[in-house]
């Protein structure tokens, strides 16, 4: 149903991470009051926030202490147990809903959904037992790539294999879970399309991007990416295609491989996004601002590209650099405030933006 929420009215956020903190930033500028869900108190949304409940992911009373105080739900943390999305769904209005999320955090579920909507991904066979492995080795073929179905994130729980006689042994090392087995993709470049859909189902666009990672981390994204026009133009309607058949609302990211004339979907994530933190600095309207505008039932804002931008990811020890960042005038410098740097931790990024001659490549 289409509820509008009234400025004073507050937000909560599955997760406390950096895609939180920044949600919160946008979701007081709208008026709104935004209450996280994190696991600790130091973790980076909890003092961009109004209010926090700090608990496990499996207190039921602090979840329950938690939707008492907020009118919507809305996550910046996919992995949420399918059992506590449910439970909260039941209290409050949960924004993206049960079943996208259900979708999105399973690698199985997604991949199922998208080949049956007629998206295409790389070659894959889930692996849930010896059988199912030695049956997924045969159909996918190598080099593969073996990765864990719900909980991997940033190229973790996924190991490259070279032949069938390391597929168990890889499979053992990732705890034998529940994993796909995707066949390596020579791709040429990776892109993504990050949308906002409404609860009116309007959607709202951003041009693909190019990103490119090290070591399964993004580290850097090019705004836009400079595709022909008409893979650009496929690539969006494919991201608005599942969009609708998941019934989405809120932020979704899609992520594609170009191998040829072909665009793979290699994974969706139902929260924006780290290739849309470019549209902080240069974009009418920001990722994080449609998340709130979607989950709080507002007309969603323009995505036009005012400016290119290359957002760079400060991973690590990076982030000790940021000097070297905001003495350069045409930077953007977000900071995360997370105390401890540890490797292959994303502190922060810097957006660089250069003009544009006219908004271009947008849909709204
Ligand atoms: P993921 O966690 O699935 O997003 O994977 C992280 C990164 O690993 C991707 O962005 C790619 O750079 C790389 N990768 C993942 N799956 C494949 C694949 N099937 N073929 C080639 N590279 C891959």
């Amino acid at each position: 149903m289409l509820k509008l929420l009234k400025p004073g009215s507050t937000i909560g956020m599955l997760g406390g991470g950096q895609l939180g903190r920044m949600a919160a930033a946008s979701a007081l500028r709208l008026g709104y009051h935004c209450h996280v869900y994190a696991q600790s108190a130091d973790e980076p949304a909890v003092e961009a926030a109004s209010d926090a409940t700090i608990g496990a992911w499996d207190d039921f009373a602090a979840l329950d202490r938690f939707a008492d105080a907020v009118d919507v739900i809305t996550l910046e943390f996919e992995n949420v147990p399918p059992e506590v999305a449910r439970h909260l769904a039941a209290r409050k209005p949960l924004r993206p809903g049960v079943d996208a999320l259900a979708t999105a955090q399973d690698r199985i579920a997604e991949k199922t959904f998208l080949n049956s909507i007629g998206v295409e991904t790389a070659r894959w066979a889930r692996v849930e037992s010896s059988a199912t492995l030695e049956a997924a080795t045969q159909s996918v073929g190598f080099p593969a790539i073996l990765k864990v179905a719900r909980q991997g994130y940033d190229g973790k729980g996924q190991i490259r294999i070279s032949g069938s006689q390391v597929a168990e042994t890889a499979w053992t090392s990732l705890g034998r879970v529940p994993c796909v087995l995707e066949g390596i993709v020579a791709f040429e470049r990776e892109i993504s399309v990050v949308l906002a859909r409404g609860q009116d189902g309007v959607i709202a666009a951003y041009p693909a991007v190019e990103n490119r990672h090290e070591n399964g981390i993004l580290q850097e994204t090019l705004a836009p990416a400079a595709l022909p026009q008409i893979l650009a133009e496929e690539a969006q309607a494919t991201a608005e295609r599942i969009a609708l058949a998941l019934d989405f609302v809120g932020v979704l990211a899609v992520e594609y491989f170009i191998d040829g004339p072909r665009l793979l979907v290699n994974e969706i994530a139902p929260r924006p996004h780290n290739s849309g933190h470019w549209t902080m600095d240069a974009c009418y309207v920001c990722q994080f601002e449609q998340q709130i505008r979607a989950v709080a039932g507002l007309p969603l804002g323009s995505t036009i590209r005012h400016s290119n931008a290359v957002m760079t990811n400060l991973i690590g020890e990076a982030v000790l650099e940021w000097q070297t960042h905001i003495a350069d005038p045409g930077a953007h410098l977000h900071l995360y405030g997370k105390n401890e740097i540890r490797p292959g931790r994303k502190m922060g990024h810097v957006t660089r933006v250069s003009p544009v001659a006219r908004p271009a490549n947008a849909s709204r």
